[in-house]
């Protein structure tokens, strides 16, 4: 999620800026809410749109499937590959990023 970070950076100065400068509660309560929503939607929800809009193909047997939430954000990749067992031949490669489940 590197292009995602600084948002989240922005979401925990937010953080900080609420605990530890001297300002009325209800602009801690407000300044928190919006830091925890704009680090949980840059965190989750971006990355499970991006998990979703495709499918990965295994460069060993050619199947393509769509990889678990966890799968995706645990797997390490480079540009619009990532490295993950394929559910069908049970092969480790690394898997291209494709938009469509055919050819
Ligand atoms: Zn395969």
């Amino acid at each position: 999620m590197g292009e995602n970070q600084p948002a989240v950076l922005t979401g925990l100065v937010l953080v900080f800026v609420a605990c530890f400068v001297a300002m009325p509660v209800w602009l801690r309560v407000v300044l928190l809410a919006f830091a925890l929503v704009m680090i949980f939607t840059v965190a989750f929800i971006a990355v499970g749109i991006e998990q979703k809009a495709g499918y990965y193909e295994c460069q060993g047997c050619g199947h393509r499937y769509v990889p678990t939430y966890w799968q995706t954000n645990l797997a390490p990749h480079a540009g619009r590959t990532r490295y993950m067992r394929c559910p069908e031949c049970g092969k480790r490669t690394w898997q291209r990023k494709v938009l469509t489940k055919e050819d």
